[in-house]
């Protein structure tokens, strides 16, 4: 880039961050999530760094965000309110670890670790105990005053006056400083902010974009009383001024007298001795975020000994004692490209996001489900649309909104099609449902994806058959019906030589399929697409009639007497078993050889894990690395050293090392802690991915 272009670049980053901080502090209605923002100033900070000469005092860099509303008062801080250096990796906390010791010329000492509250930032002063003002950050130095909006938060979620006595402490009683200027977070609990958008939502008003949003649109309110409506919440995380208190050596003690004062103090925060102990905390909170009631965006790492901060000092924008280290991004922005249909193996057809690929919540996101009409309607998102994509752990990716304001002119809203995509037969929705059918029984996208759920991991778990190789042998004429893949194998030389089939794979696919045929009748009952039959069911039917026979002969009252399974399920399979195309169905795999009873249950129940293997790396809360294996074995299942494309799952804890990275190249699931327990009991994996 010529010197020419790196200024105009610089300045349209900055003017483009100006634009963001505007609607994100001074409207509380940010256009681009964090991740986008930050990678606007990540971008102008590397320029910045590699051409110094661009770098100004007033660079975005260098100051902090903020705005002040003619709203409000100015309120000057008696100590700048700072922001902080951001970690976005583990590595970015060692050399953070290794500039301080530098600058403090030694050890640093403890670190005290807390949660990073997704609110926003207030100082509360306490003159001679009593509540008398309350300010935003604002640009840092100035703030504004919304004292009157924090007061009727005083006696429920604040003290409005100090616990303790005036004059010295003594035991069981703390002494009142006769000023005190405590600085925190205020926020809004996840549960609160959802009824607030749903409340919002039902008068027609705008919804608030995340909690944050919600918590400073409610604090920063010209008319108090509607601040007094909003359940906000508060944790406070530093004493800014404090006179004719205790002095101390430790932030730690500030903390502990807060919680005296009748501060709520966050039960989460700890002090840990190194940058390892550090790191794990990280990690847990990182995997543990939404075990809490309201919402975190990473940790804060500070320095627990005064002195040393004293000496390490602050930057123009953050103190040099503090890092903030960031969780991976959960909601990013991206293009909506287009609106397909999919087609399930009941013909149900559910509209999805086709999506310009966005890391998100740790994965590649490309697709997301609008699950019907309806909710594409209430979303209002168009081919087009710049959306909202949330993806939060094991959850499946999904919009939670289109951005108005990036909405392109030329924008039609969407409309479901009439035809179906896969066979052009037409799309019912019948009256007073939410759902939308594709109603021709010879639908070949019906049949692909009852072939694909056959051969899936809950179902026969026949490994090689995914949904393109079925499309491919159901075009070629291999495969009607689920039955047909039994006699994949007479057609093994017209196989081979398809595209995607070489050789030693079609050897490796039959196997599979041979293995298949072994596998107990409950497997097989999922396998076969009926109607609110999953796993739970089929298991509860083959333990209680241990053949399919039986269950093909039970009365539906006797199928409805099984535990579980009720007259919904029992109407379901009758209707099942009644049709003759089903009954042909069966008895073609009766004939090629498929097994049709179940082991014994005592032992089935146990085996969720039966010829699978799973590898586990990192440190498990709840497991020892042997207790761990020693459960997967016991559930039927092999626990392997090391990750290859067989791995049916990768479990990880804390700090999982390179087996991570292997996974995700060969595309094996990954599982957390909360999942693994559930695999254990259940064999099932997290859903992802549209319906
Ligand atoms: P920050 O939010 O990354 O960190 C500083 C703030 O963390 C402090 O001011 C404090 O309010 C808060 N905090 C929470 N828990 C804390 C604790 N335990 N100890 C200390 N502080 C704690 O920095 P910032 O300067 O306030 O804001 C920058 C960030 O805001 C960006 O990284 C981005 O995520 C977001 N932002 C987004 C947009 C947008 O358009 N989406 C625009 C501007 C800023």
């Amino acid at each position: 880039m010529s010197e020419r272009e790196l200024v105009r670049t610089a300045e349209e980053l900055r003017n483009k961050i100006a634009f963001h901080n505007e609607r994100y502090y001074g409207q509380d209605a940010p256009v681009i999530s964090d991740a986008e923002y930050d990678d606007l100033v990540g971008q102008l900070r590397a320029i910045e760094e590699a051409h110094p000469e661009l770098k100004s005092p007033t660079s975005p860099t260098q100051i902090v965000g903020g705005a002040r509303s003619a709203l409000f008062a100015p309120v000057v801080h008696s100590e700048p309110m700072m922001s902080l250096d951001n970690a976005f990796a583990v590595d970015d906390l060692a050399s953070w670890g290794k500039r301080i010791e530098r600058l403090a010329g030694g050890a640093v000492g403890a670190f005290d670790c807390e949660l990073k509250i997704d609110g926003l930032a207030v100082a509360l002063l306490y003159v001679d105990g009593a509540f008398v003002q309350a300010s935003t950050r604002g640009d840092g130095q100035v703030g504004e005053d919304v004292t009157e909006n924090v007061r009727t938060l005083c006696g429920r979620v604040l003290p409005s006056h100090l616990k303790g006595h005036r004059g010295r402490s003594s035991p069981g009683s703390v002494a009142i400083p006769s000023l005190l200027e405590v600085r925190g977070e205020i926020y809004m609990p996840v549960a609160s902010f959802e009824a607030l958008n749903e409340s919002r939502a039902r008068r027609g008003l705008p919804l608030f974009a995340n909690p944050r949003n919600s918590a400073a649109g409610s604090l920063r309110q010209k008319d108090p009383s509607v601040t007094a409506e909003r359940d906000l919440a508060f944790w406070p995380y530093q004493i800014g001024t404090i006179e004719g208190g205790p002095s101390f050596t430790r932030h730690r003690q500030t903390l502990d007298l807060l919680g005296d004062l009748g501060f709520p103090v966050n039960p989460e925060s700890q002090v840990l001795d190194d940058l390892a102990a550090v790191e794990a905390y990280c990690r847990r909170w990182q995997e543990h975020r939404h075990d809490l009631a309201y919402e975190i965006d990473g940790a804060v790492v500070k320095v627990d000994d005064l002195a040393v901060r004293e000496a390490l000092g602050t930057t123009s924008r953050a103190p040099r004692w503090a890092l903030a280290f960031k969780f991976p991004p959960e909601e990013r922005n991206t293009k909506l490209i287009e609106i397909l249909v999919s087609i399930g193996r009941s013909g149900r057809a559910t509209p999805y996001a086709h999506l310009e690929p966005v890391v998100v919540g740790g994965s590649k996101v490309q697709m997301a489900t609008l699950h019907n009409e309806d909710q594409v309607l209430l979303k209002d998102v168009r081919p087009g649309d710049t959306v909202v994509v949330r993806k939060a752990g094991d959850v499946i990716p999904e919009i939670l909104r289109h951005v108005p304001e990036l909405r392109p002119a030329s924008s039609r809203p969407w409309r479901f099609p009439t035809s179906c995509p896969m066979c052009n037969g037409p799309l019912v929705r019948l009256e007073g449902e939410g759902d939308t059918y594709c109603v021709n029984a010879d639908c070949v996208g019906q049949r692909i994806q009852r072939i694909t759920h056959f051969a899936s991991r809950s179902a026969l778990d026949i490994e090689g058959l995914g949904d393109k190789r079925v499309a491919q042998l159901v075009a070629a004429g291999l495969l009607c019906d689920v039955a047909d893949v039994f006699t994949l194998a007479l057609q093994r030389e017209v196989v081979e030589t398809m595209e995607r089939f070489a050789e030693q794979s079609v050897a490796n696919l039959l196997s599979a399929i041979e293995e298949a045929r072994h596998r107990p009748v409950s497997r097989l009952l999922v396998g076969l697409s009926i109607r609110h039959v999953g796993t739970t069911a089929a298991r509860a039917l083959a333990k209680a009639f241990g053949s399919l026979d039986a269950i093909e002969d039970a009365a539906p009252e006797a199928l409805a007497e099984v535990d579980g399974i009720g007259p919904k399920i029992a109407q379901s399979l009758t209707a099942f078993f009644a049709s003759p195309a089903n009954r042909r169905l069966l008895a073609k795999l009766r004939a090629a050889g498929v097994r049709v009873d179940e082991e014994e249950e005592a032992t089935l129940d146990q085996k969720t894990l039966a010829g699978r293997t799973l590898v586990v790396s990192g440190r498990l809360n709840g497991f020892s690395r042997d207790g761990a294996k020693a459960a997967i074995e016991a559930h039927g299942g092999k626990a392997a050293g090391s990750v290859s494309a067989r791995t049916f799952a990768l479990v990880v804890g804390e700090a999982p090392g390179s087996k991570l990275a292997d996974a995700e190249r060969l595309g094996v699931p990954v599982v957390g802690e909360a999942a693994f327990v559930r695999l254990l009991a259940t064999g099932e994996l997290p859903a992802s991915g549209p319906a």
